[in-house]
């Protein structure tokens, strides 16, 4: 349902898109933030580290942009939602609450699959237990 040419939510770049361990992401080359689709972090989650490996690589990149403000209002790529700042676990995503994908910026990955794996849940079910989201 991702349209073509998404620019990053973070920057002004065009998104890369790639296939990891058959799960197609849209990554920013310029500032390694990741957008997951619903339920993409979830299938990640159930990857292992070696399949994750060119994910990782890929948004290793040194950043070349500053971050936006966290006050600025930033438009859902895929949908015609808004992001919001919600926590998960132990990092701050973007979350659309319309299409319900997100954002992660460089170095959230790790700690967003943790918490996936670690509590067998979806990042849905987890944001309404948490009261970040309305269910
Ligand atoms: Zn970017
Ligand atoms: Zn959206």
């Amino acid at each position: 349902m991702v349209t073509e040419n998404i620019v990053c939510v973070k920057c002004t770049n065009v998104l890369d898109r790639s296939t990891i361990a058959g799960v197609e992401v849209d990554h920013c080359p310029s500032c390694g933030g990741l957008w997951l689709d619903r339920g993409e972090l979830e299938k990640l989650g159930t990857r292992s580290a070696e399949e994750l490996t060119d994910l990782k690589k890929i948004l290793g990149v040194d950043p070349k942009v500053p971050p936006v403000p966290d006050d600025t209002t930033i438009h859902c790529p895929a949908c015609d939602g808004k992001l919001r700042e919600v926590r998960f676990g132990n990092i701050l995503i973007d979350f659309c609450d319309s299409c319900r994908g997100l954002w992660l910026d460089k170095g959230e990955l790790d700690s967003g699959l943790k918490k996936v794996q670690e509590e067998g849940k979806s990042v849905e079910s987890l944001l309404v237990l948490a009261g970040q989201i309305a269910g």
